[in-house]
C-alpha cells in the first residue's frame, strides 16, 4: 500500500494523501505530499478516527483542482458520498484506499464497536438517555417522558461546537448555530432545545452515523441516537438511506428545495 501511495504522489495521480501519522505516541491526521515522500513509510492504519473527508473538503475549497488520496473506512466512504451529492467534492478528485476497522465492526451500517459509549451512571439512566440504548428503546418512551429525558440531555450542552466542528457533513460557510436569530450569541449555555433541534433538522439527509459528534461531546449527550431518529424519518418518508445513495438528498436546506417526492402513504390493510 505504501508503495502505491508513493507512486500516486510521484506520478501526480494525486497531489496529497490524507492518513494518520504517529506523533509522540498519538496517531494524528496527516497530509502526505510528494515533497516529503519518505513520510509515507510512517503512515499508520491504527484505530484513529477522524473526518479526513472534512480536511479534503477544506483543501478542495482552497484549491478546486486538487486531487486527493485518503484512507477511508466505511464511515468515511458514506460521508464522502454525502459530500459528492451535496456538491462539496467531486468524485473524480478523490482516490480512496479502503480500510476496515476490523471485521466484527463491519456487520452493519456503522455498527462499529469503536463507538462503544462510556459507562453510563445511574442518575443519567433514571432521568436522561442511556447512550447504549437502541433507537427503538428510546422511541418506546411515552412522549412526555421522552421529552423530559431529551431535555435533561440538551440542558447539559455547553455550546462548545465540538459536534459541529468534527462532523464531516457540517460544511456550511455560514452556520445557523452562529446565527443570532436562532441561537443567542454570548451566553455559554445555548437555548434549549433550539440549538439541538436546528442541528438535528440539518442532519436530515446528511448524517452518516459515524458517531464522531458523540465521541467529541464533552457532556456525553447521546447525539447519535438523536440523528439516527432524524435519519429514520428520512428513510421512512423518502426511502433515502443517507451516505449510500448517489441520488440528490431529499431535503436541501441550503436551497429550501425538495428534490424527491415523499413516498405515498399506504392505506392500512383491511380498510
Ligand atoms: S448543517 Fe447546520 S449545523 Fe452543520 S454547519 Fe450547516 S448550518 Fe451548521
Ligand atoms: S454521526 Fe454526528 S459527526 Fe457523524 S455525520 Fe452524523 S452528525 Fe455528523
Ligand atoms: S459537542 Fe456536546 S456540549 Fe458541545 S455543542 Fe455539541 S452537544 Fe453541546
Amino acid at each position: 500500500m505504501m508503495d502505491n501511495i508513493k507512486s500516486w504522489l510521484e506520478e501526480g495521480t494525486i497531489d496529497v494523501f490524507l492518513g494518520y501519522k504517529e506523533v509522540e505516541g498519538h496517531p494524528l491526521p496527516w497530509c502526505f505530499t510528494r515533497e516529503r515522500l519518505d513520510e509515507v513509510d510512517d503512515l499508520v492504519l491504527s484505530p484513529a478516527r477522524y473526518s479526513l473527508e472534512k480536511i479534503a473538503n477544506h483543501l478542495a475549497e482552497r484549491e478546486p483542482g486538487i486531487r486527493i488520496g485518503m484512507l477511508a473506512r466505511d464511515c468515511n466512504q458514506r460521508a464522502l458520498n454525502v459530500l459528492y451529492v451535496w456538491n462539496q467534492l467531486k468524485r473524480e478528485q478523490i482516490l480512496t484506499v479502503d480500510v476496515n476497522c476490523c471485521p466484527s465492526r463491519l456487520k452493519d451500517h456503522a455498527d462499529c464497536s469503536y463507538l462503544e459509549p462510556s459507562e453510563v451512571g445511574p442518575y443519567k439512566k433514571e432521568v436522561g438517555i442511556d447512550n447504549h440504548l437502541r433507537l427503538e428503546d428510546v422511541e418506546s418512551y411515552e412522549p412526555e417522558e421522552g421529552l423530559y429525558r431529551w431535555m435533561y440531555e440538551f440542558q447539559k450542552c455547553i455550546k462548545c461546537y465540538g459536534c459541529r466542528n468534527i462532523c464531516p457533513v457540517c460544511f456550511c460557510k455560514e452556520c445557523s448555530l452562529d446565527n443570532e436569530e436562532l441561537v443567542r450569541a454570548g451566553p455559554l449555555i445555548p437555548d434549549v432545545p433550539i440549538f439541538h433541534l436546528v442541528r438535528a433538522v440539518h442532519m436530515a439527509g446528511r448524517c452518516v452515523d459515524c458517531g464522531l459528534c458523540e465521541d467529541a461531546c464533552p457532556m456525553d449527550i447521546p447525539l447519535r441516537l438523536l440523528y439516527q431518529k432524524v435519519s429514520r424519518i428520512v428513510l421512512n418518508l423518502f426511502d433515502y438511506k443517507t451516505g449510500t445513495s448517489a441520488d440528490q438528498p431529499p431535503l436541501s436546506i441550503l436551497g429550501d428545495r425538495v428534490t424527491l417526492e415523499p413516498k405515498p402513504i399506504q392505506p392500512a390493510s383491511g380498510k
